[in-house]
């Protein structure tokens, strides 16, 4: 991602302009999840230039290649994420974010924090997916499990041997 020339914005305190941001970002990986590197993460950031260096603002969006959590079946999914961070203008105690030395900013540490920490956890391709039958292996929601039924439940075992007179 290309560093952006704030020098401009240091120079006169309270001045801001915005940035329009459309590429790839590496990194954005999870177990589940993904935004591969030839999908654009794209948005308009809002840099406003305070005492301590610039506040970045604004909402980004990707679209997420993700895999069900229970089926394993792999499908896209939008994501939008509101970013907003201060940006030093010398690098702090560990973890904040800072200006280059020669006073440019990248988007990028930033960006790839706000999606990587939205993304799902356990995706699901919908909410009531079946999932993968434990023994076979196949996918319920295709009717693919093989296994015979379970046997029913002893409870109600009793109640077959029931008839209705009336
Ligand atoms: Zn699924
Ligand atoms: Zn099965």
């Amino acid at each position: 991602m290309r560093a952006i020339d704030v020098r401009d914005l240091l120079e006169r305190p309270g001045s801001s302009r915005t940035v329009r941001l459309d590429e790839a970002v590496e990194g954005l990986r999870t177990e589940l999840a993904e935004v591969p590197e030839d999908r654009h993460v794209e948005g308009d950031l809002l840099l406003e230039s305070v005492v301590e260096g610039i506040h970045v603002s604004g909402e980004v969006s990707a679209t997420l290649a993700l895999r069900c959590a229970r089926c394993l079946r792999e499908f896209d999914r939008p994501l939008g994420v509101h970013v907003s961070e201060l940006v030093l203008r010398e690098a702090g105690p560990e973890d904040d974010y800072a200006l280059t030395p020669d006073l440019t900013l990248d988007p990028e540490p930033m960006v790839r924090d706000a999606v990587v920490l939205s993304m799902p956890f356990s995706p699901l391709c919908r909410p009531d997916c079946l999932g993968l039958c434990e023994r076979c292996g196949g996918d319920r929601n295709l009717g693919e499990c093989t296994c015979a039924e379970p046997p029913s439940d002893p409870r109600w075992a009793g109640l077959g041997g029931l008839t209705f007179d009336r």
